[in-house]
């Protein structure tokens, strides 16, 4: 037997379900609420840890075809698993040295200073049939972007901008999560006065996208053209007033051992934890070096047959203990405990954390036994 057939039997580790159907539910509830918008995909940080060479390919099949991601390196992937009618843009822009790579495999750096706009078209000057480039605005967050003081300037450049083949104009929110901040307001406002600016200078077009997922639940006048999900495709919920749709990702883990706890017994490293009264305990496969983050421990739960189990103790490496006296006769070795899914939600886990969901997903590890529902393409 090979060495993947004997993996695919080690049984005591976690296993990371990835139902593509349910993302392309989301795709599809992402088209419904964007206003007519063309919802593009983010699918940076490997599909939000989910398995970029999986997501993307369903989404390309579901009529997705602009896709962003962080860094040419995942857009070279990228345009493996998509081929050459997908529209790759990076965020990150474009660094001197990686020219080639962009126009060899027809990736769009999102354009994020005047000094990479210039290099930009020198490099496409020089090129036949370059790709085309998206400019991206800061209006307010301070991060990547042409600060919005320096577009007017930009904007009496348009020979400059044409030459750098730029077809998108995009900005980005800070506070789309909150949607009383006064600054999505502020940014939505700055970004339409930039963009009246630029029309003059780019006179044959181009299209305009501010939102990402949080972005679309702020409305029509958020969604523009083009919207640019990440976070709610892969079935977290992008922020307190906008819930999550179908559930793309489940993790569970085998329980390895299940103990009678007395009063008083203490669990886990620091006996930081101590049974009250008689509970019988399972200790799960399931650490912090598989992205289960240590400081969930006191606050998360598992659910094992339909009933909550609360996480007794520290999350260590490898283990995590959990109390299953609810749930007696299902607790047994071999039997799996679900710790993100349907039954136990994400943002329960990430709040238990107090971190977001995002960070959540993103740093499921590697060891995970992971499967895959759904056809990919
Ligand atoms: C990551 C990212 C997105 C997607 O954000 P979500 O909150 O996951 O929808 C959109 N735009 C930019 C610029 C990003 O960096």
């Amino acid at each position: 037997m090979s060495l993947a057939d004997d993996i695919a039997h080690v049984l005591t580790r976690p296993r990371l379900t990835i139902d593509l159907d349910a993302a392309a539910r989301n795709l599809r509830a992402y088209r419904a609420r964007s206003h007519g918008a063309e919802v593009g995909a983010t699918v940076k940080a490997d599909a939000y840890g989910l398995g970029m060479d999986v997501v993307a390919p369903r989404l390309f099949a579901e009529g997705c075809r602009t896709f962003f991601v962080a860094n040419a390196e995942e857009g070279l992937r990228l345009r493996q698993c998509l081929g050459p009618d997908a529209m790759i843009y990076v965020y990150n822009g474009i660094l001197q040295g990686e020219a080639s790579v962009f126009l060899h495999h027809a990736l769009s750096p999102v354009l994020n200073d005047i000094a990479q706009i210039e290099a930009w078209t020198r490099t496409r000057d020089l090129a036949d049939a370059p790709p085309p480039a998206a400019l991206h605005i800061d209006t307010g967050m301070n991060r990547l972007g042409v600060s919005a003081r320096d577009a007017p300037a930009l904007a009496a450049r348009g020979d400059l901008l044409s030459r750098a083949g730029i077809t998108l104009v995009m900005s980005h929110l800070a506070c789309a999560d909150e949607p009383e901040h006064s600054l999505n307001a502020v940014q939505r406002d700055t970004f339409t006065a930039i963009r009246k600016a630029l029309s003059s200078a780019l006179p044959n077009g181009f299209r305009a996208s501010l939102a990402n997922s949080a972005g679309v639940h702020l409305g029509a006048d958020f969604c523009l053209d083009l919207v640019r999900p990440g976070i709610g495709l892969y079935g977290g919920s992008p922020g307190p007033d906008a819930p999550a749709d179908a559930v793309v990702a489940t993790l569970e883990a085998p329980i390895l051992q299940v103990r009678q706890l007395e009063d008083g017994d203490p669990v886990g490293y620091g006996a930081s934890c101590r049974a009250v009264g008689r509970r019988l305990s399972a200790t799960v496969a399931l650490g912090y070096a598989d992205g289960f983050l240590r400081a969930g421990g006191p606050h998360g739960y598992g659910v094992l047959a339909g009933v909550k189990t609360p996480i007794l103790g520290r999350i260590s490496m490898d283990l995590v203990t959990v109390d299953v006296t609810d749930a007696t006769d299902a607790a047994r070795p071999g039997a799996l405990i679900e710790f993100l899914g349907a039954q136990a939600a994400l943002e329960d886990a990430a709040q238990a954390a107090q971190t977001l969901n995002y960070e959540l997903l993103t740093g499921l590890g590697p060891r995970c036994d992971r499967r895959v529902l759904g056809a990919a393409a």
